[in-house]
């Protein structure tokens, strides 16, 4: 099996994970077109190295030595594959930038994803945790993600359907290392309509009336309570929320309720609700704390932060303590939202 000839040996991920650490990738190779994917995969495979994919590195904790080849989706490439009375379809390649993709999808007068703008990362990660924010899901707008099955060493078509996204999971994230994701096809309607009933978004348009507001101004109202609440990564080191927001039963949080009456939840089905983890972090004293390299954003206890220095060893000791605390006073367990790579 010959060398890609574009391998990169001891390759620093320093600047490519949004936490700041100092990595080193034993090899790293660039990928710029999909034929590169099955060449790469097949040369892990056969000199028996364990393989990675990394795209913006915005929602990965990644040690000091990565072993193994990691895959740099580095592909760019938007098209409008067809524009009719229904809506827009785009293909879009996994390295395009996440954020530039929303404000070109607005640019070019194609609505839907402005309440997802300012995420982090490239389009080829968003469907692994089904990125969500301000009440959308980038799920509600995948018709289907092209991949490389690792296992079958194929490539293949998956819909929307066969994804099976939920709260911050797909197939995706469920299978790790087994599909590489080359390609999103998107659908967006063209009728369109304002989603802005979460709080910060409902304030931001009070005095707005609904018809008179557009993807463009959501887009905008987005980017600036985002930046007001959440740290820069290009300045603090941090990968977004650390934790997910917990679902629990409803006579779970009936019985929390009884002894914190302010407790933040939302209505997740019939039978559970969603807890807000920041909160139940801020009450467990934690905000704004810092240990050493690492500590808990002050506006944001939900965000776990870098300083510099730091290494994931003392992030996830750090995790780990909110992770205790949470658990012993709320009876909640917290699920780590990024990729931890050991
Ligand atoms: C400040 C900040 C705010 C954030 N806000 C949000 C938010 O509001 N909502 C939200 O959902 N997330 C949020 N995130 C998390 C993050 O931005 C998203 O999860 C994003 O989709 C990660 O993209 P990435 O390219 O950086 O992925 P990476 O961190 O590079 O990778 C994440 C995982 O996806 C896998 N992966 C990446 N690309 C591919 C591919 N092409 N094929 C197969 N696997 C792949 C990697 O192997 C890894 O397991 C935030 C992060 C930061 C730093």
């Amino acid at each position: 099996m010959n060398l890609p000839s574009n391998l990169l040996p001891s390759y620093s991920l320093r600047e490519r994970n949004t936490l700041g650490f100092t990595v080193l990738a034993q090899m790293a190779v660039p990928i710029t077109t999909p034929s590169q994917i099955p060449e790469a995969i097949a040369f892990a495979k056969d000199q028996g190295l364990p393989y990675q994919v990394l795209g913006g590195g915005s929602n990965v904790v990644l040690p000091i030595q990565l072993s193994g080849l990691t895959l740099l989706m580095d592909m760019d490439v938007i098209e409008v594959v067809q524009n009719n009375v229904a809506g827009v379809q785009l293909r879009t390649a996994a390295g395009v930038n996440w954020h530039h993709f929303v404000g070109w999808t607005l640019d070019h007068g194609y609505g839907g994803l402005e309440n997802l703008a300012l995420i982090p990362g490239t389009v080829g990660a968003a469907p692994i945790q089904n990125i969500g924010a301000y009440g959308v899901e980038v799920k509600d707008y995948v018709e289907h993600v092209e991949a490389f099955d690792c296992e079958s060493m194929q490539w293949v078509k998956l819909y929307q359907s066969d994804c099976q996204f939920s709260y911050r999971n797909s197939i995706f994230k469920v299978n790790p290392s087994r599909y590489v994701i080359s390609t999103i096809v998107f659908n967006l309607p063209h009728i369109w309509q304002p989603r802005i009933t979460y709080a910060d978004l409902q304030s931001y348009f009070a005095n707005r009336s609904i018809d008179s507001i557009k993807a463009n101004d959501i887009f905008t109202a987005v980017c600036t309570i985002r930046s007001q609440k959440l740290p820069d990564p290009k300045v603090i080191g941090n990968v977004g929320s650390f934790f997910q927001n917990p679902i629990v039963s409803n006579s779970h949080l009936l019985t929390l309720k009884e002894q914190y009456p302010k407790i933040v939840s939302y209505t997740e089905s019939t039978t559970h609700s969603k807890l807000a983890a920041g909160w139940l972090i801020d009450q467990c004293g934690f905000k704004g704390m810092q240990s050493g390299a690492v500590g808990v954003h002050d506006k944001q206890a939900l965000v776990l932060t870098h300083r510099g220095n730091g290494s994931a060893l003392e992030l996830l000791a750090l995790a780990k303590t909110i992770q205790g605390a949470v658990k012993e006073r709320f009876g909640v367990d917290l699920v780590i939202e990024p990729v931890v790579y050991k």
